[in-house]
């Protein structure tokens, strides 16, 4: 019933007034609230808008202002960011959710309405927490401005965030008159999180506080084909050690985020088939790791974690972005709405094995002339053998391209028009506002990103390109540890874990 109620309710916004007076007036001033869904009488209410429904569209003046107390409490309600908001493990990506909302079409709203009145709002502690996530302090009026919520909500709300130390005081604000108002602020150094980038032959490690700031880091070579155990129980010593070089106790951490360089189940956060990570098929890695920590361990490849990384830490207003990753092997990282698109399967963004060259080389997924096999680090690296020039690895493309050796250039630029290739197409399939353009290839110059802008904007249809920006990385080899540790943050204070945190 309450549902049903919940459901016309948006879409009746318009016609409700005129419905409710006609209530009013055959039921008697004794009705309570018309609009006011609760249990009362749904049916009767229902019925004046069937039968009558003509003055709906005649009479919509008079509806403005009935019974201003219940409409004043309830729109915002709805109309508020989001209660229980995102799907764990992603989300929290902060205020500008206001878009998704659509009141009445999401089921964590029903509640909110079909409840009774003021002082119920959806906007729980975990939710506001979203918006000063930002780092701006505001008062308790700008935030009940900005939620619609009583003042005294704001303050239960603010009350159970200071005690969780995720927010502080931080001064005050000029006063209009008498005692200036007190300003909060969110606190990033309440928790940590500790963030793994576990690459093919290299592994990064890094504590980051709660708004991507590295406070402790270090580095090995560590070959992922060591297999899980070995690899694994790195993290879990040197993450210790970590925690303890800045004096954090590990109960302080709020998630660890891990990225591996394979394709990953993320909702497992299992590898599944990974090519150059034997043992790993199938490993239960947040269950292997958080026997030794108390906090969520989330898992993802290591594209996905850079293109998170990067995002966060240089576009954090681009909704749309793609992030390449140039190596030994190619991938992407799609970033839409501001969150990681995986795909059904987690196997979004796999651009390597696209093709581009008729007939081509064999590649190791065993197809022929995939993107890999003619532009990766990898491949160019024969291709210069093939010449004679000494060359096994994307790193040695790289130094003799930083020497000056025209054939690594050339090849260099030619991988960038191949990959560019590729990237119109997914230029007019997504219309990203930013292609960043990482990995180690990119370290090379600018002959890459020659290359794949000259195929992009030659390529992609001119309304997909008009604002799009096309770029090199800037967070560099970073990416993956920062965007590890993004990833552990936005799920530990998502609105639903936040509010878990401080029940
Ligand atoms: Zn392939």
């Amino acid at each position: 019933m309450a549902k049903e109620t919940h459901t016309v309710a948006p879409a009746a916004e318009a016609d409700d007034p005129a419905g409710s007076p006609a209530t009013d007036r055959r039921q008697g001033a004794a009705k309570p609230k018309p609009g006011a869904a609760t249990g009362s009488a749904p049916a009767a209410e229902r019925k004046p808008r069937t039968t009558a429904p003509a003055p709906a569209t005649d009479e919509p003046p008079r509806t403005a202002a009935p019974k201003p107390g219940t409409l004043a409490d309830e729109p915002p309600a709805t109309a508020k960011p989001k209660p229980g908001t995102p799907a764990v493990g992603t989300a929290a990506d902060a205020p500008p959710r206001t878009a998704a909302p659509k009141p009445g079409t999401s089921a964590d709203e029903l509640p909110a309405t079909a409840k009774p009145k003021p002082g119920t709002p959806a906007v729980g502690a975990g939710a506001l927490l979203q918006l000063l996530r930002d780092g701006a302090p505001r008062t308790r009026s700008e935030l009940a401005a900005v939620t619609g919520l009583a003042r005294s909500t704001v303050t239960q709300r603010v009350d159970a965030l200071l005690a969780s130390g995720l927010i502080g005081p931080s001064g005050e604000a000029a006063s209009t008159g008498g005692r200036p108002p007190t300003t909060f602020a969110f606190k990033p150094h309440a928790r940590v999180v500790l963030a793994a980038d576990l690459g093919a032959t290299h592994a990064r490690l890094a504590v980051t506080d709660l708004a991507g700031q590295v406070l402790a880091e270090t580095r090995a070579d560590l070959d992922i084909a060591a297999g899980p155990q070995t690899v694994l129980d790195w993290v879990i010593e040197h993450g210790h050690a970590l925690l303890s070089e800045i004096d954090r106790d590990p109960s302080g951490l709020l998630g660890v985020g891990i990225g591996l360089p394979g394709p990953v189940e993320h909702s497992t956060g299992r590898a599944v088939n990974p090519p150059i990570m034997p043992g790993w098929d199938g490993f239960d890695v947040p269950h292997y790791v958080g026997e030794h920590f108390t906090a969520p361990v989330l898992v993802d490849n290591d594209v996905n974690i850079m293109a998170l990384g990067e995002h966060f830490t240089h576009w954090p207003d681009a909704e749309h972005l793609l992030f390449v990753k140039a190596a030994t092997g190619i991938g992407c990282g799609i970033i839409s709405d501001g969150q990681v698109f995986r795909g059904a399967q987690g196997a979004a963004g796999d651009m390597g094995h696209i093709k581009v060259a008729e007939p081509g080389p064999v590649c190791r997924c065993g197809n022929t002339g995939c993107l890999e096999a003619v532009a990766s680090g990898a491949a160019i690296a024969a291709a210069l053998a093939e010449q004679d020039i000494k060359a096994h690895s994307a790193l040695d493309v790289v130094e003799l391209a930083r020497a000056g050796s025209v054939p690594a250039l050339r090849l260099l630029r030619q991988a960038g028009r191949d990959i560019g290739e590729v990237l119109a197409a997914a230029v007019n399939l997504l219309n990203p506002a930013v292609i960043v353009i990482g990995g180690s290839l990119a370290l090379a110059g600018d002959h890459l990103l020659a290359g794949v802008r000259e195929v992009i904007y030659q390529r992609s249809l001119p309304l997909a390109t008009q604002h799009l920006r096309i770029v090199q990385s800037r967070t560099g080899e970073r990416a993956g540890a920062v965007g590890a540790g993004v990833m552990a943050i936005n799920h530990g204070l998502s609105p639903s874990r936040v509010d878990a945190l401080l029940a």
